[in-house]
């Protein structure tokens, strides 16, 4: 771990955490345990999409773990039905499979493509996903999933995932055989740094997953529940996928994923597939308050309006200070940083009380709660200036005594 020390020697290293501990959040605000605060453009990984500690997030989980926290994936509870019916309601999808994370959302979409491809294609099993795609870190989402780095962990994994280049429909092409059970993708590639799947692509997608009598999978983990503009990337595109996949936002911060499914490849039988937490009443009725929220008026136009707010000052700062591209849309938004350490930029914020993520080296991704306030955003947009200018500064100063 080069160096790293865990403050906390019982808590397992999984990541190299600061050494502060949260406290508080409210809105687009954190506290630690030193009272210092800090603007969250990260918001627990663009999950809580309502921002932190929401009033009508505490009203839902005190009123309903008044009336029930868990009945067991045996029997029905009534939030989950009614989430169900809502985001069938609005969406293309017929069926709900609740889940307590993206990756297993992801796991249960493999699983359905796999029994589907042995039932309906004479046992076809390969999933087609893209290079830097990625799916989560169960082992089978780890192998669809198309990080370098993870190449050589925890082998053997799952086989059957076939990677290609994205927006290169002939690689597709050229993979699809017999054996291919399903092309699974993300809309807008969230962890490699904001790269979205162009139009012309996800239509061709869809005419050769038709042609070919492939399931096509959207993961919408990251784009899904408002983050790009409307309430499914999807919609964007008119292109409509077999199966879709949710978590992050779809829980405001409470640990909720699901899958959505047409219903004409539904092939689960009853002890296929399932978990003790699944479609749980506590999590499924917060989902229920998210959706509502997303989908009261203004709010997806106030998401577009803050996304061109934070996107235009970024092209700006982008300029001023010789960057590079600004891509992303709504309010998942990447940044390049040119020849600057994204990393550095990243710490550096940190320092004066602001949180961004960089998913690379170079590259820079904000991701604040979609109900984000505009003073907000021009603070964040402050900060990052002044970031910037000491860096440029230092960076003219080396140039200087070279
Ligand atoms: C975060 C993410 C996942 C994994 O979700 P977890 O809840 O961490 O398991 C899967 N797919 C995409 C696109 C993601 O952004």
């Amino acid at each position: 771990m080069n160096n790293y020390i865990n403050p906390y020697p019982s808590v397992m290293v999984v990541a190299k955490r600061p050494d502060i501990t949260f406290v508080k959040g409210k809105g687009s605000w954190l506290w630690d345990s030193r009272d210092k605060t800090y603007l969250d453009f990260v918001q627990g990984w663009a999950v809580n999409c309502l921002g932190h500690s929401p009033d009508m997030l505490v009203e839902t989980i005190t009123r309903q773990a008044g009336k029930l926290i868990h009945a067991g994936p045996g029997f029905f509870n009534a939030p989950m039905v009614q989430l169900s019916d809502a985001l069938t309601a609005h969406s293309c999808f017929d069926q709900i499979f609740f889940t307590n994370s993206g990756a297993e959302a992801n796991e249960g979409a493999i699983k359905l493509a796999r029994k589907w491809g042995s039932i309906h294609k004479q046992g076809a099993f390969e999933i087609i996903s893209l290079e830097n795609g990625f799916h989560g870190r169960t082992l089978a989402t780890m192998s669809a999933s198309g990080k370098a780095e993870w190449e050589n962990l925890y082998g053997p994994k799952p086989s059957g995932f076939i990677k290609v280049p994205r927006n290169d429909i002939d690689a597709i092409k050229s993979t699809i055989n017999k054996n291919t059970a399903a092309i699974m993708l993300e809309l807008v590639q969230g962890e490699s740094g904001v790269h979205p799947a162009s139009l012309a692509y996800l239509q061709a997608l869809r005419k050769l997953a038709d042609e070919h009598k492939l399931l096509l999978i959207f993961d919408e983990v990251q784009t899904g529940m408002g983050r790009t503009g409307t309430l499914f990337a999807y919609e964007q595109s008119g292109v409509e996928p077999d199966i879709m996949t949710l978590g992050k936002g779809l829980g405001g911060g409470m640990p909720l994923g699901a899958m959505a499914i047409k219903k004409e490849i539904a092939c689960f039988e009853p002890g296929d597939q399932g978990g003790t937490f699944n479609g749980n009443p506590l999590v499924t009725a917060v989902g229920q308050t998210v959706l509502n929220a997303i989908l009261a008026p203004g709010f997806l136009e106030h998401v577009s309006t803050m996304g061109a707010l934070l996107s235009d000052g970024l092209y700006e700062l982008s300029a001023k200070y010789g960057l590079g591209e600004v891509r992303g849309s709504g309010l998942l938004l990447a940044m390049d940083t040119g020849e600057f350490s994204a990393v550095d930029v990243v710490k550096q914020m940190f320092e004066t009380g602001a949180l961004i993520n960089a998913p690379r080296a170079h590259t820079l991704r904000f991701m604040p709660a979609l109900n984000v306030q505009k003073q907000d955003v021009e603070q964040l947009l402050q900060m990052l200036e002044q970031v910037l200018i000491g860096m440029v500064d230092n960076h003219a100063g080396k140039g200087e005594k070279e």
